[in-house]
């Protein structure tokens, strides 16, 4: 049966459904990015609210800002904004829930006045983003706001519609303001250092070269919470289509698939209140820091780790690398020896259980998450997730052989061919001149680190280029095994 409203009765006992009335829910969340893990996280936490009792005018508008997102739209639209869940757990159980949370979508290319309306709507309490890393416009090493990206340009001309999710978020800013409305809290939800603090920063960076006036008043009234986020949700396939039809007979065009492992570390700084999170397993907590730099530090470098070494060795999928004892050796050695160093007390987390489960979660053969995702738009994770854990070893004077494999990894992969030859498809926005880069290694060993707006002075730090260039050396006369290998029987 297609996926609706109206046959949500009709569905197997075995897929959970909404016990909530969705008539009765108002949307007092827009949230800006609905891709695979808006739905697998914010917005299931949410269903399990409302199917609580609770937060029935918190419900969700999302809003599209490209226009690849027309086919989200479309998607959602016709089936009453309703998708299907499916937890993937290691034993192969499956666990389907029909998410009710998202009441509506708007798409901001096709009536940006619109959006612009909906974020001025007293109800609207909070905008939440998953919008990638790469959509907060920052420069990597200065961490300022872009303002000589093109489209950033064209939303600042004066009586322009809006095209950015800066001139849409500021522009809905705006016009609160003028109608004497309390302004919504900004809550990031991306893999972000700092995710709140960069917001702050970069939705006032844009709003002061617009109007300094206003950008004061967002400086002084908007709340921007910090949080931590961890689910991983891999892009949603024809495959996982097709079982949600096969295993509950629901025609579904946009199901999304996750592991069942959920984390959600929220700062407590909302302007306008917020839904009771802390009732359906969220950690609402006065300071995130802690908790987000051990999990982009070890979970999402931990998938850089294995992503290109995997890929040149010849793996598809995350957890046949990280089935793999010399991965897991690779792994263990950046956290033991490196990552785990860098970060501050983390209250309540035992870091050798969460290294450890980190292991199984990549291992989980089930949500088929495929290192070509792990490894796309590197140029906005490996800078903003290990550059600075390698800043912090070198100024202890520690050791960065494992975090320099890494890197080294990445460069012998931006060659752009594995090592049966095979091309790879490189995905990053700066793909041209990385690729560029890793060819002029030929002739200048160091030439993918000479960028500086992504790894600052590395290129003159032997202290790194001396384990970088023994990896990368390694890579390109023995391959990734044998790199791995030999890094694995160095002596502490
Ligand atoms: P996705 O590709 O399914 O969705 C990304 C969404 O962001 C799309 O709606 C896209 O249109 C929008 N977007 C991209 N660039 C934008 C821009 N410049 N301006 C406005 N919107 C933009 O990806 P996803 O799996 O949902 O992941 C999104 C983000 O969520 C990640 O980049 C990460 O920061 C965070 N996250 C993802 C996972 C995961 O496992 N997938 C886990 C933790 C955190």
């Amino acid at each position: 049966v297609r996926l609706s409203e109206a046959a949500l009765p009709e569905l197997p006992a075995a897929v959970a459904v909404p016990r909530y009335d969705r008539s009765q829910i108002r949307a007092g969340i827009v949230h800006f990015g609905v891709g695979g893990f808006h739905r697998a996280h914010q917005a299931m936490y949410l269903d399990r609210l409302l199917n609580d009792g609770q937060a029935s005018d918190w419900g969700i508008c999302g809003i599209g800002v490209l226009e690849a997102d027309r086919r989200m739209k479309q998607a959602l639209e016709e089936q009453d904004h309703l998708y299907t869940l499916v937890l993937k757990h290691p034993d192969g159980t499956l666990e389907p829930r029909v998410i009710g949370s998202i009441v509506d979508y708007l798409l901001a290319p096709d009536d940006p006045q619109a959006v612009i309306e909906k974020l001025a709507d007293p109800g609207i309490r909070i905008v939440s983003l998953t919008i990638t890393e790469g959509g907060y416009n920052f420069d990597q090493i200065t961490r300022e706001f872009d303002a000589s990206n093109p489209e950033v340009q064209a939303d600042l001309v004066p009586g322009a519609l809006p095209r950015t999710v800066f001139g849409l978020v500021v522009a809905g800013l705006a016009l609160r303001r003028s109608r004497g409305l309390e302004p919504f809290t900004v809550m990031s939800c991306d893999n972000v250092p700092g995710n709140g603090e960069m917001a702050r920063k970069v939705f006032t960076a844009f709003a002061r070269l617009a109007d300094p006036e206003l950008a004061d008043w967002i400086e002084a009234s908007v709340h921007f919470p910090n949080s931590m986020v961890d689910r991983i949700t891999p892009a949603t396939t024809d495959e996982d289509r097709a079982l949600v039809q096969r295993e509950w007979g629901i025609e579904d065009a946009w199901p999304v698939v996750a592991e069942p492992f959920e984390q959600w570390v929220l700062e407590d700084s909302f302007g306008l209140g917020r839904p009771a999170y802390e009732t359906v397993g969220v950690q609402v907590v006065d300071e995130v820091e802690p908790y987000e730099l051990m999990k982009l530090r070890l979970l999402n470098v931990g998938h850089q780790a294995i992503a290109y070494f995997g890929v040149l060795a010849g793996y598809t999928y995350a957890h046949e690398a990280a089935r793999d004892p010399l991965f897991v050796a690779l792994l263990r050695r950046y956290w033991d020896r490196e990552a785990r160093l860098t970060l501050q007390p983390v209250p309540g987390v035992d870091l050798d259980a969460y290294t450890a489960e980190l292991v199984e979660r990549f291992g989980n053969e089930h949500v088929r998450d495929t290192l070509a995702r792990l490894a796309a738009e590197s140029s906005d994770r490996i800078p903003k997730w290990l550059v600075p854990v390698i800043g912090a070893r070198l100024a202890a004077g520690g050791e960065v052989d494992a975090s320099a494999a890494i890197v080294a990894s990445w460069a012998r992969y931006a060659e752009g061919v594995d090592e049966s030859g095979n091309p790879i498809t490189i995905v990053d926005r700066l793909a041209d001149s990385r690729h560029a880069a890793a060819l002029a290694q030929a002739s200048d060993p160091v030439a993918f680190l000479r960028d500086e707006s992504l790894f600052g002075a590395l290129a003159a730090e032997p202290a790194f280029t001396a384990p970088y260039l023994r990896t990368l050396e390694l890579l390109h006369s023995a391959g990734a095994r044998a790199a791995l290998t030999a890094l694995a029987g160095e002596p502490a």
